[in-house]
């Protein structure tokens, strides 16, 4: 669960992976590393580059060499997109970074390079200390200090293992002082003077895979899909809810097609596991307190069984992985659906039915709609769209008469909406309305078209 968390924290943020890799490349990078085309990121010894190291895999898949490939792939890791091992470390000439150093053994006691190494033999007799080579004389061992041959080891001579011995002072020695001589600049520098540059391997952070398959994938193209129905998206929104409290909601698609606007709130959540109900809670508050009535969870990878209940209860469209593949397969409209029109504005019965065709809904005039008191109502027109995540419902009261359109009319309407479970409202009223059933029609959220110059409006026009 911890890691869960993790990606959401990374969710809650506002980051998104296509904020943190703002260039194609580190994108191509992820997603071939979510793919499984690439699974680990190491580097290989290159002498001939200044850096000496390479990143074949990022050359070969996104031409990012050098110093950029590092930073690339460092962003990610400091990102938590990616894990960094240590793989090796390099050293460096401290006085031109070249990393062409030969390590050169010198003698601890008196520097010279002219060191040997073998087997170190000691004559008994004389106490003389020698690589093998100095007593070899023909098939035999002779002492080169007292020229007695050495007959029995452990005897008279014995071995002290393979050591090295200075030629020049005599010193025998295990571990000779090692120095760096640089390629480049032929300047000689202590062992504790080099630079040592640590050199690291990458792979993804498995914990993340859900979040980042989310983002760079069905997120793109939902938000294209939400597009090409006309809606306007804010990622990450922040919204003030009724209780004063400021909210920030994953995404908020707004779409206003001229007769009414309307908002759905979308949450998305993202786990190793399943999503338990909490989640499901904390988005279903969020949203009501903020006013959306259209709610839809997307749910990576799934949703528990009590969660699920009660996103249904709440009237919540969640949306698993395959569902969101189905709506975005299908449900995408052949032509994107224009929006900046010039606001409606009422004529004839008949011009309004082809306006709200224009606008992609089915018109029936006249619908009998169930409502869940069991009762039938009549609605003038009944504009239905099926967008793909929810279906968008307006019931539309036309009132055409002599006078103003008084309460009782505009009260009853209202509650045949309510009863049918249809949250967007039109009144389209010639003349127009009276003020107490404008400001019963503004309270309940309806909108109201009046097209009569018998009532002036007042101060707080009714289109607000
Ligand atoms: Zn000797
Ligand atoms: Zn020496
Ligand atoms: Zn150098």
């Amino acid at each position: 669960m911890a890691e869960a968390d993790r990606a959401l924290e990374a969710e809650e943020a506002g980051q998104t992976v296509t904020g943190i890799l703002k260039d194609e490349e580190g994108m191509k990078l992820v997603s071939d590393m979510l793919a499984a085309r690439i699974v680990d990121i190491k580097p290989q010894y290159d002498f001939s580059t200044e850096l000496g190291f390479i990143y074949p895999v990022v050359e070969q898949t996104i031409q990012v060499k050098g110093k950029a490939a590092v930073s690339l792939l460092e962003t990610l890791s400091d990102k938590g997109i990616l894990k960094r091992s240590f793989f090796d470390k390099i050293l460096r000439c401290p006085r031109c970074q070249s990393i062409n150093l030969r390590p050169s053994m010198r003698c601890p006691k008196c520097g010279s390079r002219n060191i040997a190494r073998g087997r170190v033999l000691e004559h008994l007799a004389c106490r003389y200390v020698g690589v093998e080579d100095e007593f070899r004389a023909g098939g035999r061992y002779v002492c080169p200090r007292c020229k007695m041959e050495l007959r029995t080891m452990g005897a008279d001579y014995q071995s002290r293992g393979v050591l090295r011995k200075c030629r020049d002072c005599g010193e025998v020695f295990n571990v000779p002082l090692t120095n760096w001589v640089c390629l480049k600049c032929s300047s000689i520098s202590d062992d504790d003077k080099v630079a040592e540059v640590s050199i690291y391997s990458y792979s993804l952070d498995e914990t993340k895979r859900n979040w980042l398959e989310f983002e760079l994938q069905p997120k793109v193209r939902f938000l294209e899909f939400l597009s090409r129905h006309g809606y306007r998206v804010t990622e990450n929104a922040r919204v003030k809810g009724r209780s004063g409290a400021e909210h920030c909601i994953d995404m908020v698609a707004t779409r206003d097609d001229g007769l009414v606007s309307h908002s759905i709130a979308i949450g998305i959540e993202i786990a190793r596991e399943k999503i338990g109900l909490d989640r499901v809670l904390d988005f279903d508050v969020k949203a009501y307190d903020s006013g959306f009535h259209n709610k839809v969870l997307i749910v990576v990878p799934e949703l528990g069984e009590e969660a699920k209940k009660f996103a249904q209860l709440q009237r919540i469209e969640i949306l698993e992985p395959e569902e969101l593949e189905k709506v975005l397969i299908h449900g995408v409209p052949p032509a994107a659906v224009k929006t900046d029109k010039e606001p409606f504005e009422f004529k004839s019965k008949s011009q309004l039915v082809q306006y709200l065709q224009e606008q992609g809904y089915k018109v029936n005039k006249n619908a009998k709609v169930e409502g869940r008191s069991g009762a039938e109502h009549n609605i003038d027109i009944l504009a239905t769209r099926d967008e793909g995540i929810i279906t968008h419902r307006i019931a539309i009261d036309v009132e055409v008469g002599k006078s103003p359109v008084g309460l009782d009319k505009v009260f009853k309407f209202d509650d045949k909406a309510y009863d049918a479970g249809i949250l967007d409202k039109v009144i389209i009223a010639v003349p127009g309305l009276t003020r107490e059933a404008r400001q019963f029609a503004r309270h309940q959220g309806t909108k109201v078209f009046e097209t009569g110059q018998m009532e002036p409006p007042d101060e707080e026009d009714p289109e607000d």
